[in-house]
């Protein structure tokens, strides 16, 4: 017999959700963990993304705690090489992680930890009472029903549970609402990287961003590229493209030869309008079929490539983000910024994949330099037993580019399932926590803080 009465209720599972809930139950609260998919890791299972990048910042591992406690579980499987250089480039390390594996280690965490879990479940409705979440209504195998708890966790990545309670939140981008483009990515077998690992040390010129590290692809157990401008270039003006990317992206999995390829673009589309997000779907699919005749007949290592999968569902880069009670800002990143109700860090750069074309505008901090996020960019005052966590935190559409990445969030869920259950512990509402007792907890647990 279930209860329908919980301590807190996670809505969405994917890693920020998935490690919410975990330290919550850890922490002894009674979780539930409501998921629209069959299993956890959101972005990462369901839409393919990977690998995690980055857990470092320079030589300093900035992204500690449960989401590198998942990576060891998972290297001690095999099912992840771990952290590795990143040989595209671009940033300091990637992660890359054998996809069932991360849902299977994810099953087990929240089991362990005493999770109770709802798979094929979506949040339907809202009941507001007195100014504070009372209850969600879920729809699940065709049956409605409400589930209550003290508190609530918004890890939809999307801010569902925020939109629906009306608690007040911003889209896309300050000049005209529009959001990074969404990407169906897809999975390639049988590609023959020792021709690309051969061309990146014979031809640095090929990968742009390496040729100004060269060599990263000798020590990078899994390959990373992003090159082959002229090729990309030549498709676009013949027409064999049919849509604007002006670079080949992947990424080699925990498996060797398989590759993620991360490179369609659906631009124009709204995440969270139901008709729209249907028409990206289509649109990704056909962009993916294109680009794979493409790869194969023009890419070097390519012509025996099969796909195995696509997403399977589209990528959501931005879409929804609370207004919480503090904006993080570009300024603050740039300005390495030690909050004092700092809960997660990162260094990974701003990366902004244009809402109008190919490019992708990335701004890099200085080698080493990591940014802080507080505590309050996870919460609000309108309804403040709703707490974000994930890529939905409050913050510019700018300063989302860069902790939207998965280790990111992971950090940012750990922190929030601590915060809300030493609230629960400490009977303060979590705007009012003590942070230095938050702060001990959280070093207790492996997080790292600056
Ligand atoms: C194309 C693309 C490529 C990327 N590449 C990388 C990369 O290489 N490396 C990297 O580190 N990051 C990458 N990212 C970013 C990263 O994957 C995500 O931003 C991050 O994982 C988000 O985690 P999250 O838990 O906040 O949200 P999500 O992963 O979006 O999880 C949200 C979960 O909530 C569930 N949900 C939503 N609404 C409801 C509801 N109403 N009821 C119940 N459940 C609900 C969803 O099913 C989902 O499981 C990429 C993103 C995209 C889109």
């Amino acid at each position: 017999m279930h209860t329908n009465n919980f301590d807190i209720i996670v809505v969405g599972g994917g890693i920020a959700g998935s490690l919410a809930a975990v330290s919550a139950a850890r922490n002894r609260a009674s979780v539930l963990l409501i998921e629209e998919e069959g299993y956890l890791g959101g972005s990462m299972t369901a839409s393919g993304t990977g690998p995690m990048m980055t857990f470092h910042a320079g030589e300093t591992q900035v992204i500690r705690g449960l989401c590198d406690e998942l990576i060891q579980r998972l290297v001690a499987k095999g099912l992840s090489v771990g952290h590795i250089p990143d040989s595209t480039g671009y940033t300091y390390t990637v992660t890359p992680f054998d996809s069932e594996g991360m849902k299977r280690e994810l099953d087990l965490m929240v089991q362990q930890a005493g999770v109770t879990v709802l798979f094929h479940t979506s949040v339907a409705s809202v009941s507001v009472e007195n100014g504070l979440l009372a209850s969600v209504t879920c729809l699940s195998c065709g049956t409605l029903f409400t589930v209550s708890a003290r508190y609530f966790i918004d890890a939809t990545g999307d801010a569902d549970l925020i939109a629906m309670a009306g608690v007040p939140f911003e889209q896309g981008r300050a000049t005209d609402g529009r959001d990074q483009p969404m990407t169906t990515n897809f999975k390639l077998v049988d590609v023959d990287l020792q021709v690309i690992r051969e061309l990146m040390a014979s031809k640095v010129e090929l990968f742009p961003l390496l040729s100004k590290k060269p060599g990263l692809e000798k020590t990078a157990s899994r390959l990373s590229f992003s090159g082959f401008e002229d090729i990309m270039r030549q498709g676009c003006n013949t027409g064999e493209l049919s849509f604007d990317r002006d670079i080949v992206l992947c990424f080699e999995t925990n498996a060797s030869n398989e590759v993620i390829v991360n490179m369609t673009r659906i631009n124009g589309k709204n995440p969270v309008d139901p008709f729209s997000l249907s028409e990206a779907e289509i649109e990704g699919r056909r962009q993916v079929w294109e680009l794979y005749a493409f790869m194969k007949k023009n890419l070097p290592g390519f012509s025996q490539a099969r796909m195995i999968s696509t997403g399977p569902r589209i990528g959501i880069r931005s879409s929804r983000r609370l207004k919480g009670l503090y904006r993080m800002s570009i300024e603050d990143m740039f300005a390495q910024r030690i909050f004092e109700d700092a809960i997660s860090a990162n260094g990974y750069p701003l990366d902004i994949h244009s809402p109008d074309g190919a490019a992708t505008d990335s701004r890099f901090f200085p080698y080493g330099a990591f940014y802080t996020i507080p505590l309050r960019c996870l919460l609000n005052d309108t309804i403040p037993n709703i707490i974000a966590a994930g890529r939905n935190i409050s913050s510019e559409f700018e300063a989302h580019s860069s902790l939207r990445l998965s280790p990111s969030c992971g950090a940012i869920g750990h922190a929030a399932g601590t915060a809300v259950a030493l609230a629960l512990q400490s009977g303060k509402d979590v705007r009012y926590l003590d942070i230095v007792a938050l702060h001990e907890k959280l070093l207790q647990e492996g997080a790292f803080l600056g």
